[in-house]
């Protein structure tokens, strides 16, 4: 008997696939899977101008199982770009909400997402129920994410956790990091929502500054969570800490641990997830790695079929500690347009970065930076500190960076040049520390 509590989200999964009880089988959700599939092909044939081609001479009927759906073409996120209201399948009148990712460094049209008022009911859905594994009523829970005008994602979990009878304080993305301690000090947050390198940022500055507060638990949601992140979260505040896999094209679904913190619990009620070979396009068995694709099971106005997310992750097999029937994705460890290629020496990614520098202790942030355009790649790397910076901060970042073995196989090739800049962080943070990438060196 291991104690840990099953993930709420069965109960949650279990009501929308129409189960009796808490408990379902897995034959079952994929019985509801394969229906539902069924269902958002046809529904996106007849009413999107987008599918309707794309899926010419294809049907639903085509579909006798899961395994059928491989036969199905893909779509991916420069079809967003280029198509953009014609993957819409109801009126632009029943749209409630149009998401706009920017997408730095690429030009050309953004990436726009179309929800309706039924398919944000969703997204409440469930952030109520991930949310009762680590909230419960009387705790309150400072959100530091974007989006606290109505119908973004830091207001959809407000009302989320005002339904669970859980006090929410909305705060945003952190600018300011000892606003946001003052914040939640004055408070008393029980429980944090927010970026992980931002959330990282507020526990070593109020490490550094002696503040106590009552962290009980931190849901980190991002698509790639920095394991050395979660490590320091728990030793500097002993909470608890979740990670939420989601992304703005699900409409901030995907996937949520439970209490044994063994991968992603998928949101298998409202999307289909298949693991395939970035380069072929082949299907995955479970175990194996690959891109993670997805397909939307109930979205109504802009359904997603077969989207490559571009996220390099796999499915774990065998049952979780916790007894889900849902199937579990590994952390994200990288991202298919992400790698930084160093020749010979293979590559090295902004996660590789992240687990490295933030080993350093005292480190509130980074920014990384590279040219790969000459024969020896540039990598330069903006670090601010708790306390100012002396000569031993640049020794201790070039060895946390050589950690990495392509940087340091490419360091001693002489392939590689490292810049390294310190400076004491004065509290501010970037606004765009929450959408974290490498950037191009000018
Ligand atoms: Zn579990």
């Amino acid at each position: 008997m291991t104690g840990i509590t099953r993930t709420r989200l069965d109960a949650w999964a279990a009501r929308k696939i129409g189960a009796c009880g808490a408990n379902f089988s897995r034959a079952e959700l994929d019985r509801y899977q394969l229906a539902r599939l069924r269902e958002t092909i046809g529904w996106a044939r007849k009413n999107s101008p987008f599918y309707r081609d794309l899926l010419a001479g294809r049907a639903e009927t085509d579909l006798a199982s899961l395994a059928d759906l491989s036969r199905f073409p893909f779509t991916a996120a420069d079809d967003l770009r280029r198509h953009g209201l014609r993957f819409l399948c109801v009126s632009q009148s029943d749209v409630s909400r149009v998401v706009t990712l920017d997408s730095s460094g690429t030009t050309g049209p953004a990436k726009r997402l179309y929800f309706t008022a039924a398919d944000q009911e969703a997204t409440i859905d469930f952030f109520q129920a991930g949310m009762t594994n680590l909230a419960e009523p009387g705790d309150k829970v400072l959100i530091l994410l974007p989006g606290e005008r109505p119908g973004g994602v830091g207001d959809l979990l407000k009302i989320a956790l005002e339904r669970s009878g859980v006090k929410p304080v909305p705060h945003g993305v952190v600018a300011d990091i000892p606003a946001a301690l003052a914040a939640m000090a004055r408070e008393q947050a029980t429980c944090l929502v927010g970026v992980p390198a931002q959330v990282l940022a507020l526990a070593r500055w109020a490490e550094s500054a002696g503040m106590s507060l009552p962290v009980k638990s931190v849901l980190l949601s991002t698509d790639h969570v920095p394991r050395i992140i979660i490590r320091e979260l728990k030793r500097i505040w002993g909470c608890d800490v979740f990670e939420h896999y989601g992304m703005t094209e699900l409409g901030l679904g995907g996937g949520t641990d439970c209490a044994a913190h063994a991968g992603y619990h998928l949101h298998e009620a409202d999307f289909h997830f298949e693991i395939v070979d970035p380069l072929t396009g082949d299907p995955r068995p479970a175990g194996e790695t690959g891109e993670v694709v997805v397909t939307t099971l109930a979205r109504r106005g802009m359904p997603l079929i077969r989207y490559r997310t571009g996220d390099i992750s796999r499915l774990l097999s065998g049952p979780c500690p916790c007894g889900s029937a849902l199937r579990r994705l590994a952390p994200v460890t990288g991202r298919q347009d992400g790698l930084i290629a160093l020749g010979e020496q293979g590559f090295f990614t902004l996660a590789d970065l992240d687990e490295a520098l933030y080993a350093v202790p005292g480190l509130i942030g980074f920014t990384a930076a590279v040219d790969n355009r000459r024969r020896a790649t540039r990598l330069a790397i903006a670090a601010s500190l708790a306390a100012a910076p002396g000569r031993e901060h640049e020794r201790e970042l070039i060895a946390a960076l050589e950690t990495v073995p392509a940087i340091r196989a490419a360091r001693q090739a002489g392939s590689l040049e490292l810049t390294i800049a310190a400076e004491r962080c004065r509290g501010g943070l970037e606004p765009s520390a929450a959408k974290r990438a490498i950037m191009e060196l000018s």
